[in-house]
């Protein structure tokens, strides 16, 4: 169930409502369980890291399909994992904060919102 919610961009309390309203601009809170998705000022800092490590899974593969079909230079490694991540900048910017949003819930699960 939470598997499926990160994959659709859901809440991380209820796993049903949308957190994105719009690419890269997020709603405020739940429209289903009404929490709010940024707890404190800076709370997405850590989907940086996040994102970080979403890099890897992005550039790694690019580096064995370079080496094992054309092997370029040293220049066109760096080419290839520029152009992977530019291309991924949109997925890693989304599901960076929600896979954070997701792992945050795990650790510190919050309390049902008043309604
Ligand atoms: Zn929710």
């Amino acid at each position: 169930m939470r598997f499926q919610a990160i994959l659709r961009l859901k809440c991380s309390h209820c796993c049903q409502g949308a957190v994105f309203r719009r690419p890269f601009v997020m709603h405020r809170t739940c429209g289903h369980c009404g929490i709010v998705f940024e707890r404190e000022r800076g709370y997405f800092m850590m989907s940086v890291f996040v994102g970080y490590v979403m890099c890897f899974f992005v550039v790694i593969p690019v580096m064995v399909g370079l080496y094992l079909t054309i092997r370029p230079s040293m220049n066109g490694y760096l080419i290839g994992a520029v152009v992977a991540l530019v291309l991924a900048i949109p997925l890693i910017f989304h599901y960076a904060r929600v896979v954070w949003l997701h792992l945050d819930e795990l650790m510190d699960p919050r309390p049902n919102p008043p309604t």
